[in-house]
């Protein structure tokens, strides 16, 4: 171990769902509790034994994610979080969130974990509308969802997040504005709006695969929604969430004032971060470490998992797709204090000739996509490539 300190956020990856969503392509499967128990166990024993290259001092922030970890019982998750607070020296205002799905959970388990130390939840919700939420295979309808959300107010949460996903097959305008209505009625304190991804190996591949590369072709999809109405329909989501008083600071994350996701943002400004379980990845200082998916083997062996210092092309790329994600941009500054080069030495002509064509704006410090980059993110950020 190195001598150098560092804080560092933890994510716990929980591969477990009670089933597969249509267009789910993240680690996680159905599993019996004895799997999840010995998973647990290997959990504990990585979270107890690994070797980091610089020692973690002080963890600011949690975040323990899925699959759904609220499929684990509470005494499960209690071993878990038990085992990272006598590891680690976790800060005593953390951020500790957990992600929840409706019908995993109830008002008794919600209390326990509460008392377990989780002070964030964030809850799948998807939409308000029935038939998309079947659409998309999810196993709760928006019924079950309000008592979830009831249930976590009484059980003392006061920092919540909805996660929904828009530019669904056959959704338009008005269903996503009924959904977003719904959603800030509620009032969360945090909402990720994600537009759909059709990922390979997924059930949405296999229906809506071809569509997609109609679109990508730049033709008119039949199921999905054409490029022009996905842009609408951002664009609407961050109308309507900031007439209800959240401000946008990525480009799918919304909170009302106070209420930032602190773990996300290590990761978007490129903070380090130590991550457990399978698939889990992890920055500390300039070293990548990415556990493998083996399920098999991390019960029986341990994380089987590659360490690579980043080259300084690697790290100057990754601030400035990183960074660019949010709604203030990079700082300058802070893009040479980490890196030690001048920002103009690398990005001037870049900079000049994205401000030219209205995509990034430039103040003395920072630098971010307009309103217009923002809707070609993807474009912009390529360009960043060295
Ligand atoms: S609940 Fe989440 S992680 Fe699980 S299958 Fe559905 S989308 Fe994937």
């Amino acid at each position: 171990m190195g001598t150098k300190k560092l804080n560092a956020g933890i994510y716990i990856h929980i591969p477990f769902c009670v089933k597969k969503c249509a267009y789910c392509d993240f680690p996680s499967f159905p599993a019996n509790e004895e799997m999840k128990h010995r998973y647990v166990s290997a959990l504990i024993y990585e979270i107890e034994h690994r070797r980091w290259p610089y020692e973690i001092e002080n963890i600011p922030t949690i975040f323990i994610g899925g699959g759904t970890p609220s499929s684990l019982s509470v005494d499960e998750l209690g071993r878990l979080i038990r085992a990272v607070k006598r590891t680690y020296h976790v800060l005593p205002n953390a951020e500790f969130t957990m992600e929840v799905n409706p019908k995993t959970v109830d008002k008794e388990k919600l209390i326990a974990i509460r008392q377990l130390g989780v002070n964030r939840l964030s809850i799948g919700l998807q939409s308000t509308i029935d038939e998309e939420l079947r659409l998309l295979g999810r196993i709760h309808s928006f019924e079950d969802f309000l008592k979830t959300y009831d249930d976590a107010r009484e059980a003392g949460f006061t920092n919540i997040n909805f996660d929904i996903i828009y530019a669904l097959p056959g959704q338009g305008l008005l269903s996503l504005e009924k959904t977003l209505r719904r959603v800030t009625e509620l009032r969360p304190e945090h909402i990720s709006a994600y537009s759909l991804i059709i990922e390979e190996g997924t059930r949405f591949y296999t229906l809506y695969g071809d569509d997609e590369k109609r679109r990508q072709k730049g033709e008119r999809p039949i199921a999905l929604p054409t490029e022009e109405t996905e842009r609408a329909m951002d664009r609407l989501t961050k109308e309507i969430l900031e007439e209800a008083g959240y401000h946008r600071y990525e480009i799918s994350n919304y909170a009302r004032d106070g209420f930032e996701c602190e773990h996300n943002k290590v990761y978007w400004t490129r903070g380090s971060y130590i991550g457990f379980g399978i698939s889990a990845a992890s920055l500390i200082g300039d070293i990548r470490c990415n556990n493998g998916l083996d399920m098999a083997r991390y019960i029986e062996h341990g994380p089987d998992f590659e360490e690579h210092m980043l080259t300084r092309k690697e790290e100057v790329e990754e601030f400035m797709f990183l960074g660019l994600r949010m709604d203030r941009g990079i700082s300058k500054k802070k893009f040479e204090k980490d890196l030690n080069i001048p920002y103009n030495d690398v990005y001037r002509e870049t900079t000049d000739a994205l401000i030219r064509d209205g995509l990034i704006e430039e103040d003395d410090d920072y630098i971010r996509l307009t309103e217009h980059g923002r809707d070609i993110s993807n474009h912009v950020l390529a360009e960043f490539l060295i």
